[in-house]
């Protein structure tokens, strides 16, 4: 199910490069490449997760803890987007167009980022 060669993966293994934001046992935190926003990071476990569904029938409570801990504090502590707030977002499977097959929370932030789903 799980798909070794997608990008993400690829960019884990370091044979895609990206620009390290954040990185512990289970995360790696790395800017879009295409920004929707002033800021715009993508964080992905390091574990083989398709997507949320995946990882949170699958994962072990540490990689769902890990993982989401490190969610928290890249938006928190290393971009210091909590005052100005921000948003988080998933795309899960077919109908939200998740382009690559390997979970990835998109932080999204600096400026007012209007309504969450264009009509
Ligand atoms: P999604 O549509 O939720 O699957 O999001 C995939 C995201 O990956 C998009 O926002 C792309 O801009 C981003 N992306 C694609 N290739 C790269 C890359 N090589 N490095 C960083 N981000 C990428």
């Amino acid at each position: 199910m799980y798909d070794t060669e997608n990008l993400f993966a690829k960019i884990l293994r370091g044979e895609i490069p990206s620009t390290e934001i954040y990185d512990d046992e289970y995360a790696y935190a790395f800017p879009d490449i295409n920004p929707q926003a002033p800021i715009h990071v993508l964080v992905i476990p390091k574990g083989p997760y398709v997507d949320m569904g995946d990882l949170t029938a699958n994962g072990t409570d540490a990689e769902i803890t890990g993982f989401m801990r490190a969610v928290g504090h890249v938006a928190r502590e290393v971009l210091a987007l909590e005052e100005g707030g921000y948003r988080l977002l998933v795309n899960n499977g077919p109908d939200s167009n998740q382009e690559v097959p390997h979970l990835h929370v998109h932080i999204v932030g600096g400026h007012n980022l209007g309504p969450l789903l264009s009509k």
